[in-house]
Formats: C-alpha cells, sequence, structure tokens
C-alpha cells in the first residue's frame, strides 16, 4: 500500500462531499485520490436541486465546488446509485477508505388526517420539482399548483419560506424568468392561480427557524403584503428571553415587528401565523382546507394545543418540516435521530467507531445549518480518516486498480457520467438558456442530460 496512493470513496457530491474531496486533496501528508460517487449524473448535490433558483448568489457557491471537483486527484462517477448498482461491501473492497455524505433525502411527515391528500405536497417534491430534479414528481406538483388560489405552508424554516417566496411570486409575470428554472416550471408558476400563502409556526416568532437576510427578502417582492398578526409578537418570559440571548432571532423578531407595525398592500399575501398548527387537512379527494389549532407556550418554550380551532380555506398544501436521513443498506443507522451513528465522523458499528468507514453532512449531524456548516464538518470526518492512514488504521482496499470499480459498473450496464459529460451539460444548458434570453435552463429529465452527453460521447444504455 505504501507504493500507491490512499483510495478514498465520498458518496455524494453536494457540498458536504465535495469539502470532503477538497480536505482530502489540499494537504500533503498522504498522496490521496479520491473518487466521488453521486446517484445523480450531475454533482452539486443541493447547490443544484435544494438552493431555490432565484437565489443565484447562493447558487453561485457552484462555481466554487466545481473548481475543488477539477483536482487532478479526484474523479467523478455520477449516475452510481449505491445500494443498486454497487452495494456497501462492494464499494469497501475497492477503496480504503469510504466517506457516505449522501445527505437527508426523505421528508418528515406530519402525522395528520389528510396527509396524503392529492394537493398535500412534502417540501422536497416541491423544491426538487422547481429546481429541475430529473427524478420530481412533476404530475402530482403540476397538478396541485394549477388548481389552487390559497395555500398552506407548513414550517416556518428556510425551506418554508424558499417556497413561500416562489409561490408569492407566481402572481408577478416573469419575475422567476432570470432563473434556470425548466421552461415547464416557468409556464406552470406562471399560471398558477395562488394569491394567498399561509406560513404555519406552531411556535413563537422567536422560535422561527429563519435566517433574517432570506427572510427580509420576503418584504421586499413586489405587490406581495407580508402580514403578522401583532398578537403574535405580544411579550412572553420565553420569548423574551430568546430574544435577549440570540441576535439572528433578536433581528428575526425585528422584522416581523416592522411588518406588523405597517403592513403593505399588495395583490399576493403571505400570511406568517405563529402559535398555530395543523391537525387535520380537509377534503373529499383532494385538499380542500386545513383546520387549524392555536397552541400556547410552556415555560420550557414547548407548545400545548389550547383546543381553539379554526379552518384556512387551501388548495395545496406543502409539508416543509425537515428534512430525513434514510438508511443505506450495510451501513449502521440511529432511527431515532435519523442519523449514521458515528464518533467525530467514524462510523459507529456494534457501539465502537471503525476506521475506514466516516460520514459528513447531513447524514452525520441531521439536516441542519448552512452550506458552509458542511466544510467545518467535512474537515472534522477528514481529520479523523487521515489519523486513522496515518496510524496504519485503515484496512487495504481489496481492489485498489482505478479501472476495477468502472469496470464493474460498465459490466452491470451502468453509463457512468465524467467530469467531462459534466462540462458537456454546462455547455448544454447554459446554450439553452441563452436561446431563451437567460443565463442557464436546467436540463430536468435523465433522457436530457443524457442526450446532451451523447453529442459528444458514445454513451452506454442509461440504467
Ligand atoms: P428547519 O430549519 O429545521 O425548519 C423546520 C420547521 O418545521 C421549523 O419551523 C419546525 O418548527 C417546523 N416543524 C417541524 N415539525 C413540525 C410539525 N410536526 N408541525 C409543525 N411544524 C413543524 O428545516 P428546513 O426549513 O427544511 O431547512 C433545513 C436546513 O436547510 C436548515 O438548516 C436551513 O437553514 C437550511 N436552508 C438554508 C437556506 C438558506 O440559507 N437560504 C435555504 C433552505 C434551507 P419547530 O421549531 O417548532 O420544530
Amino acid at each position: 500500500m505504501d507504493q500507491r496512493p490512499l483510495r478514498v470513496a465520498v458518496v455524494g457530491s453536494g457540498p458536504s462531499g465535495i469539502y470532503a474531496a477538497e480536505a482530502l486533496t489540499r494537504q500533503t501528508d498522504v498522496d490521496v485520490e479520491v473518487d466521488v460517487i453521486d446517484r445523480l449524473p450531475t454533482p452539486f448535490g443541493l447547490v443544484r436541486y435544494g438552493v431555490a433558483p432565484d437565489h443565484l448568489s447562493i447558487r453561485g457557491i457552484r462555481e466554487t465546488l466545481w473548481r475543488l471537483l477539477r483536482e487532478p486527484s479526484v474523479r467523478f462517477l455520477g449516475n452510481v446509485e449505491l445500494g443498486t448498482d454497487l452495494t456497501v461491501d462492494e464499494l469497501r473492497r475497492h477503496f480504503d477508505a469510504v466517506v457516505y455524505t449522501f445527505g437527508a433525502s426523505a421528508d418528515r411527515r406530519l402525522g395528520i388526517p389528510g396527509e396524503d391528500l392529492p394537493g398535500s405536497l412534502p417540501a422536497t417534491d416541491v423544491v426538487a420539482w422547481y429546481c429541475g430534479h430529473p427524478d420530481a414528481a412533476r404530475g402530482a406538483v403540476e397538478e396541485a399548483l394549477l388548481t389552487a388560489r390559497s395555500a398552506v405552508v407548513v414550517g416556518v424554516g428556510n425551506v418554508a419560506l424558499d417556497v413561500g417566496r416562489v409561490l408569492a411570486r407566481c402572481a408577478y409575470g416573469g419575475a422567476l424568468d432570470h432563473t434556470d428554472m425548466p421552461e415547464h416550471v416557468l409556464t406552470a408558476l406562471g399560471s398558477c392561480p395562488v394569491r394567498q400563502i399561509h406560513l404555519l409556526g406552531r411556535r413563537s416568532p422567536a422560535h422561527a427557524a429563519f435566517t433574517t437576510k432570506e427572510l427580509r427578502e420576503l418584504g421586499k417582492l413586489d405587490g406581495v403584503a407580508v402580514r403578522v398578526d401583532p398578537a403574535d409578537l405580544a411579550p412572553h418570559p420565553v420569548t423574551d428571553a430568546l430574544v435577549e440571548s440570540d441576535r439572528v432571532v433578536a433581528r428575526n423578531v425585528d422584522v416581523m415587528r416592522e411588518w406588523a407595525a405597517a403592513p403593505r398592500s399588495g395583490a399576493t399575501g403571505v400570511h406568517l401565523r405563529f402559535f398555530t398548527r395543523p391537525v387535520e387537512i380537509l377534503g373529499t379527494g383532494r385538499v380542500e382546507g386545513v383546520v387549524v389549532e392555536r397552541t400556547a407556550l410552556t415555560p420550557d418554550g414547548s407548545v400545548v394545543g389550547t383546543g381553539e380551532r379554526s379552518v384556512i380555506e387551501a388548495q395545496l398544501v406543502v409539508r416543509s418540516v425537515g428534512y430525513r436521513g434514510v438508511p443505506l443498506p450495510g451501513l449502521p443507522f440511529d432511527q431515532t435521530a435519523n442519523v449514521v451513528p458515528h464518533e467525530r465522523g467514524r462510523v459507529a458499528r456494534d457501539g465502537g467507531a471503525v476506521a475506514g468507514e466516516y460520514v459528513a453532512g447531513w447524514i452525520k449531524r441531521g439536516p441542519t445549518g448552512v452550506i458552509g456548516t458542511n466544510k467545518a464538518d467535512a474537515h472534522e470526518t477528514v481529520a479523523a480518516l487521515l489519523a486513522d492512514a496515518t496510524a496504519g488504521a485503515l484496512p487495504p482496499a481489496e481492489r485498489p486498480d482505478r479501472d476495477a470499480l468502472t469496470d464493474l459498473l460498465s459490466d452491470r450496464g451502468v453509463r457512468v457520467f465524467t467530469l467531462d459529460d459534466w462540462r458537456t451539460i454546462d455547455t448544454a444548458e447554459i446554450a439553452l438558456g441563452e436561446s431563451r434570453g437567460r443565463a442557464r435552463t436546467t436540463l430536468a429529465t435523465r433522457a436530457s442530460l443524457l442526450d446532451a452527453v451523447r453529442t459528444t460521447t458514445a454513451a452506454e444504455p442509461i440504467n
């Protein structure tokens, strides 16, 4: 093993995976080769398929991630699904160490009656759709959007803000045309009749999980009136203590106080409704309304129902109550926290940390933080990996030859997407955008991604 570079696989090419690759390649103590593997044909994970397309500057981080991926010792293997194309055990045979950064791809459930009615959607589906994710549930999202006048978004985190803002922009023709949203998304949003949007927070304005910049943006949208009930901002020992101790909370509450004190007018209303939790989604055959209950804060900051109920008329419900990690066969999983158990990034099997298997990002710490949070997180994990390598604690790969893995995938009929393929897709998306007067348009299906690379390479059938 001394004769060859350390072979490391990073599973997932979102920010955590790419920051892990960066930490591995930008050190000089250990000679490392990295394969970044992703189930999608394209890299960048939630930067491509999660960050709202109208947040151009946040999406711009893609350029940095792209630069990090272009390191000569890094290889991208897209369209390779662990658990389907390759098992965890097989992967382990090809690498000295594996860093799992596959995120938290599922949605959390509300557990209330009516949650599965047509017109009730997880935010993960709506976000995937407007970002042009190739596996998006296009039919269900468009059917719900095109018939809704009023929408309820459950949750008061940044994803709820993203969804609320995109819906609020529907009324303003062309407000999203500068983005890279696929054409069918822009068309559907352009015809979407939603004009009232209710964001439900079960606790107080001080408990909302917004970041202030994103919250403030909501109040600057043309034609949009943001409403907050001044009664929700009344003094309370629990919320006052939060405002005192947390500057983000204090700034958020200030913004909401401004809105409550001087409501704007606008054709579209965004109602931030706190102390309100959904108890049932109503409808015969599809969503028609949401029964909500007024809540009250307990001294420890949790909430109890007051029994006071009312109905919000809505034809669309978006459940934006957080993402949820899902288990990968072959890896341990904590069913309560929905993460892979670990000790400072080393996967914990049977209660003990294992050299050779690591986690970073949302599957390590849960779906929290902003993109930058993943850098320190990935670096902590890679520090553990490099310490194990230096200590000679890594079990060497059985099949370390770089081609052995791609040969195996090719034998299985997997059409692996490389960084050259991404370059081609990138060029095709820019050209498509330019043909419509935009900077870029996302190719939203696996077929269109494959078509783009077929023009320059002899592609195997996609799996
Ligand atoms: P989040 O920040 O965890 O917010 C989830 C929201 O859902 C909270 O308001 C939570 O309220 C509420 N909730 C949870 N369970 C509920 C239930 N059963 N009933 C009613 N409400 C419930 O999650 P997120 O919005 O999905 O965001 C995930 C992460 O991505 C966050 O770290 C976020 O900051 C980040 N993100 C950042 C940006 C950006 O920077 N622009 C954009 C998008 C996402 P409680 O507090 O009462 O539990």
